[in-house]
């Protein structure tokens, strides 16, 4: 999505240089191209199952003209939050396309849910399953869950974001979960219509997926023979995106192959909640080097960027390439890249080779689409930076900086 043009980098029409002068830096810049390719990427891929909903994971980038982008190519969401929820209203989502995950709903977000008319609840323990019970009988309504099983699936990625295995705290053990399909069945204010699993994120192997859809279709039949039948199989998101050179995701139709190919014999509808691998590599984080320094051996570049902005690297020590906006050909040195944040962890890049930087040079920082602003905060007082989307030649602020009054406007004195 990014190429030189002779010695400048330019996302789609537009030079990094001009939008690095035009909003300042540091600010994330997505290329909706790129979004719209995703898109169509998946929905081609699963052409051959006509019962499935693509529900965008509203975590990874929840940015509402983001989210406009893929609602009017047909995308329902996932939401894990009361203020995920006001972000698919806020964009007219179809409550008939939008799910809600997460261990902890509230009794405020479950009522706000199910008045909006959610598609269904993924429900992820017996306590919530009674509270949603309790709400939909006070509000006069049946609402329509999944139960989020954990399958007990090792997905072979960041420890962080593994979330099928036994010692996660998300979702019901699957060996658990056929009695709590039992005992939602007898709760007059629920409709069972799901199977739900989501076993975690950037996974680069297929096989976790089979495996894991392979339990749920046995979990699938044996309800079956309860006469518990199911509409829907969630399978989640997860599918893993290219960070380094070397990284090989699976494509998105060879995963659709697979899960189809399973999904022909189970003959329900198929949900699909993809987040990272529709916008991570859409977005890019914009930064300026600020100084430069060198301690004993190590060359330190401190950009303006830093783990408040982007928490990845600091939190699972995640790899983002790092180009320069004006190319050069001078010699190669070794930096470390780190932010301005007061932490030894504010570090971008360690070790990175790159050709001879100067002061005010403007970098980008790939791969910053997901869980990039989402995961943005306040810390060292910085506010959160501006977003952009790119299209064609186009550019719009999706998101104007912060000012730190507002960082300070809830606070009170006494
Ligand atoms: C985070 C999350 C997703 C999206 O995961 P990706 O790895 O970004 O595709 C989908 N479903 C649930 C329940 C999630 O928590």
């Amino acid at each position: 999505m990014v190429t030189y043009r002779n010695k400048e980098l330019f996302v789609e029409n537009v030079s990094f240089k001009t939008l690095a002068s035009t909003y300042g830096t540091p600010c994330y810049i997505y290329s909706k191209k790129y979004l719209v390719e995703q898109f169509s990427d998946y929905k081609n891929a699963f052409k051959g199952y006509p019962q499935t909903i693509i529900c965008y994971s509203v975590k990874a980038n929840s940015n509402l003209s983001i989210l406009k982008v893929f609602k009017e190519m047909g995308s329902g969401f996932d939401i894990v939050s009361g203020g995920e929820l006001e972000r698919v209203i806020a964009i007219g989502a179809n409550p008939k396309k939008v799910v809600f995950s997460g261990v902890a709903k509230s009794n405020e977000e479950v009522k706000k849910a199910i008045e909006f008319g959610i598609l269904f609840f993924n429900v992820e323990s017996f306590d919530e399953l009674e509270v949603i019970n309790k709400i939909a009988k006070k509000t006069r309504h049946v609402a329509e869950i999944s139960i989020r099983v954990n399958p007990d699936i090792n997905p072979k990625t960041h420890p962080y974001i593994s979330t099928g295995l036994k010692s996660s705290k998300f979702g019901i053990p699957i060996r658990q979960s056929f009695e709590i399909y039992r005992e939602a069945k007898k709760m007059k204010n629920i409709k069972l219509i799901g199977i739900d699993a989501h076993i975690g994120s950037q996974i680069l192997d297929l096989d976790p997926f089979e495996d894991s859809l392979e339990r749920l279709e046995n979990l699938y039949f044996k309800l079956k023979d309860e006469n518990i039948n199911i509409d829907f199989i969630d399978i989640g998101g997860g599918l893993g995106i290219k960070y380094k050179d070397e990284d090989r995701p699976p494509s998105k139709k060879k995963f659709a192959q697979k899960i189809i190919k399973r999904m022909k014999r189970i003959n329900c509808k198929l949900l699909l909640e993809p987040g990272r691998s529709l916008v991570g590599n859409s977005g890019y984080l914009l930064t300026a080097v600020v100084y430069k320094k060198n301690n004993y051996k190590k060359n330190f570049l401190i950009i303006d960027a830093g783990m408040n902005d982007l928490l990845r690297p600091a939190l699972y020590g995640s790899y983002h390439k790092i180009s320069k906006v004006i190319r050069s050909h001078k010699d190669e040195k070794i930096y470390d890249v780190v932010g301005p944040i007061c932490e030894t962890g504010d570090v971008i890049a360690k070790n990175l080779s790159m050709n001879d930087v100067k002061l005010g040079d403007i970098l980008v920082i790939h791969s910053a689409g997901a869980y990039g602003a989402t995961m943005s905060s306040n810390y060292n007082t910085r506010p959160k930076i501006p977003e952009i989307l790119v299209s064609g030649n186009k550019t719009f602020l999706i998101r104007k900086k912060e000012t730190i009054s507002q960082i300070l406007e809830n606070e009170v004195i006494i």
